[in-house]
């Protein structure tokens, strides 16, 4: 017998997302300044999540957005 899931799998895809994305900068520091970014989440979606990168400079800000937009 089939059940609605539709809820419980869309936030299990908003888990993977914000996990994927994590791991994508996970290894990232700033070149100047030796800083990991930090990544913040606004959003109970995925139509609507918004990822929030802080960091030391523009620069880390930069280099972790192209991590983030790369597949
Ligand atoms: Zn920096």
């Amino acid at each position: 017998m089939l059940q609605a899931t539709a809820g419980v799998g869309s936030q299990q895809r908003v888990e993977e997302f914000k996990e994927n994305t994590a791991r994508k900068i996970r290894d990232l520091r700033c070149p100047d300044h030796h800083q990991a970014p930090r990544l913040r989440f606004q959003g109970a979606t995925l139509r609507d999540i918004n990822v929030q990168l802080s960091g030391c400079c523009e620069k880390l800000i930069g280099l972790a957005n192209q991590k983030i937009a790369a597949r």
